[in-house]
């Protein structure tokens, strides 16, 4: 069976000439998924019945279950869970922003990319996510919550650049103007810091904003919080970072989770600007979210301002990330989690 939500136009277009199908078909199939957001076959009124026997035949049309919603009633911020067709499940955040809706998408079930505090690397990677699991989490989202998405973030559980290939076709479909035809720039891709994806990623010269999760102004401390900086040192992550802005033109975003007592002292700031005032850039400050599984604690308010007011006394662009969803296990991966617990129980 084919994927058919994860072809381009132009591939369905050609699948079509194969079924002996007019071309103007795959144009008609590709807006019910795309833009009008059907959940099968069975919804696309202008197909015939003949063709939609052909297409159950032939394709496999992805649709994800939506199997929780958690509303935080702090600030309307809610948190997906979805069931996938392997009965796998993934989860999916919905943020509302002044500046539109953003939702924040996962990539991979589970992830092995083993950072300490972080909840959906605990139980490894299970399998990357396809194109089509990408893009049906924000059509779901979208149908549920009747609302348009504006950004999407690629921040939730796993790790984009290692699933490079689904990443890059997920963005095309998403970006398409026969879908829903969201601006690139609205589009932020996070990672850890594979170097050598990043610059590919960097040769496309998409108009995407890339997020590289630093956490550490040093190779030891880094070493510490992620596995993949014995992989790559920070002097590696900065060149390749600088390289992505001399490509594309757009700034690189730093996300440095605050933990406290590891990576909040003024010494760390100190070498964090050193690090990066050569860059253009921006610096996302998140106090950690503490997982029950892991004993790190966040940083006191007050080194949280020192930190960042350090930063801005150096002219580097900083802002503290609002703690979207706290009340409704917010952080990568801790609802997924406690699902698969509760269900082993
Ligand atoms: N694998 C990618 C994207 C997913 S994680 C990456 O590493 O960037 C998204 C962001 O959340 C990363 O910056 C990650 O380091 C951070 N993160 C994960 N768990 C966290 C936690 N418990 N508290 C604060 N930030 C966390």
């Amino acid at each position: 069976m084919i994927d058919i939500k994860s072809m381009t136009l132009e591939e369905l277009r050609e699948d079509m000439n194969v079924l002996g199908e007019k071309s103007f078909r795959a144009k008609q199939l590709y807006e019910w998924m795309h833009k009008k957001l059907a959940e099968s076959f069975d919804e696309m009124t202008n197909i015939s019945g003949a063709l939609k026997e052909k297409c159950a035949g032939r394709y496999e049309y992805t649709n994800l279950k939506c199997i929780r919603v958690q509303e935080s009633s702090i600030d309307g911020t809610k948190k997906f869970l979805f069931e996938l067709a392997d009965g796998n499940v993934v989860e999916s955040v919905w943020m509302q922003y002044k500046h539109g809706n953003s939702v924040c998408i996962s990539s991979q079930v589970g992830c092995r990319m083993g950072c300490a505090f972080c909840a959906s690397t605990l139980d490894g990677l299970v399998r990357n996510l396809t194109p089509s699991e990408m893009l049906d989490q924000i059509y779901a989202i979208t149908r549920l919550t009747k609302e348009r998405v504006s950004n999407v973030v690629v921040m939730g559980t796993g790790e984009p650049l290692d699933n490079y290939e689904n990443l890059l076709r997920f963005i095309r479909l998403l970006t398409d103007e026969e879908g829903l035809h969201i601006s690139q720039r609205n589009i932020t891709v996070s990672t850890c810091g594979i170097v050598p994806k990043m610059r590919r990623l960097a040769d496309q010269k998409l108009q995407i904003t890339l997020a590289l999760s630093l956490h550490a102004s040093s190779d030891d401390k880094r070493k510490e919080l992620m596995p993949i900086a014995n992989k790559y040192s920070i002097q590696e992550l900065m060149e390749a970072c600088s390289y992505y802005f001399d490509q594309t033109g757009r700034r690189i975003t730093f996300e440095y989770s605050l933990v406290g007592g590891v990576n909040d002292s003024d010494e760390d700031a100190g070498r964090l600007i050193r690090l990066i005032r050569p860059l253009n850039c921006h610096v996302n400050l998140i106090p950690v979210n503490p997982i029950k599984e892991r004993d790190f604690v966040q940083s006191d308010t007050d080194s949280i301002t020192a930190f960042k007011n350090k930063l801005e006394k150096n002219q580097i662009n900083v802002t503290i990330r609002r703690e979207m969803g706290r009340d409704i296990d917010g952080a990568c991966g801790q609802l997924r989690r406690r699902h698969i617990e509760q269900s082993l129980q």
